[in-house]
């Protein structure tokens, strides 16, 4: 099969095409005809090299698959090659402590699919049977493809880990990445009021489309956090969306109510706050909840509500997976110029 690679890490241009056995399914496995695989920040992170992560070289990215089984693997009912659909790529051993009470994101014997083995950049790949879920008849693989990670993490974060309310303020820091296009969704339809920071006024435009009840654009008031806390009448809000990390970490703080609750699943901008200050973890009584990913029964309520047409994937564009528009499609998200999901196209890769 034909797959875009990488065999050392580093710059997009590492990224090639190459020619690779394609693989087979083996027990509870099946092979999948990849046709659309959507971009995350994760590619770029395996891309440049995570130390703790060793890799077999060459490896293939891509965690948000949708396609057609073009392999059945033995032992597997109810699954059946020709069958249209999306990937989980939350890996877990089905076996384990976390794994048996429902809570397979935390298995200690799991990974991601596109990261601790090979995903989506690619004509094929093999995944767990039970990661599949069915496409509805029609439903377009781009959109499967795009809403596949993002959605199950913002839910995981937000319904799962965050037992956000109808009623309740949520900020999100930041209006662009997937995640957040997914979370201001959720947040809306579990009936909460949504800010959104965003860092120019087209992505300011685009998240008061996408339903957000107030939004303030930091390059005209960088002080968005105070902004954030008058808008609230100084009470602050119960919930903040922030995956921004270093760059914001004490201002998302700040604008918590007294019990309020920090929701992160990731640091975009570095893992180290300087001006971090505990005393208002116990002064106000804030909760810092990290999530990662979702469990299986989170995938299936959040891609019922995608299929159902009650959240909707944001797709920046659509690139052909080439190794011209691979590199294209990292260099783009690493600008940060994007708003909503690359997805890769994957007819025949050349
Ligand atoms: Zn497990």
């Amino acid at each position: 099969m034909k797959a875009i690679v990488f065999y050392r890490h580093g710059d997009p241009d590492v990224l090639e095409a190459a020619e690779l056995p394609t693989p087979h399914p083996g027990p509870g496995e099946v092979l999948v005809r990849v046709r659309a695989c959507a971009m995350n920040h994760l590619d770029l992170w395996v891309r440049r090299g995570i130390p703790s992560l060793r890799l077999e070289m060459p490896h293939i990215l891509g965690s948000d698959v949708a396609g057609v089984v073009a392999e059945v693997g033995p032992e597997i009912s109810g699954i059946e090659v020709g069958d249209r659909v999306v990937v989980n790529a939350t890996l877990s051993c089905g076996q384990c402590e976390f794994c048996l009470r429902g809570e397979d994101n935390r298995c200690r014997q799991g990974g991601i699919l596109g990261e601790h083995v090979r995903g989506g950049y690619a004509e094929y790949v093999v995944v767990p049977a039970r990661n599949l879920l069915k496409l509805p008849e029609g439903f377009p693989f781009e959109e499967a493809a795009a809403a596949s990670l993002v959605f199950l993490t913002a839910w995981h974060m937000l319904i799962t880990r965050g037992a956000l309310r109808p009623g309740e303020d949520v900020l999100i820091v930041g209006a662009g990445g997937g995640v957040n296009t997914a979370a201001l969704q959720i947040a809306k339809l579990a009936g909460a009021r949504v800010i959104v920071v965003a860092s120019n006024p087209e992505k300011a435009e685009r998240a008061r489309a996408l339903g957000a009840d107030h939004v303030i654009d930091r390059s005209q008031e960088p002080d968005w956090s105070r902004a954030a806390w008058q808008w609230t009448g100084r009470r602050g809000v119960d919930v903040v969306v922030d995956n921004v990390g270093r760059a914001t970490w004490m201002k998302s703080i700040r604008v918590l109510r007294p019990g309020g609750r920090m929701l992160v699943v990731g640091a975009t901008s570095g893992p180290n706050p300087e001006d971090f200050d505990i005393r208002y973890v116990f002064s106000r009584q804030i909760s810092i909840l990290g999530s990662t990913m979702g469990t299986q029964h989170d995938f299936r309520t959040v891609m019922g509500l995608i299929f159902a047409g009650r959240l909707r994937p944001v797709i920046d564009r659509v690139l052909p997976l080439t190794p011209a528009g691979a590199r294209e499609g990292h260099r783009l998200l690493e600008s940060g110029a994007v708003f909503g999901k690359i997805v890769f196209q994957v007819d025949a890769i050349e």
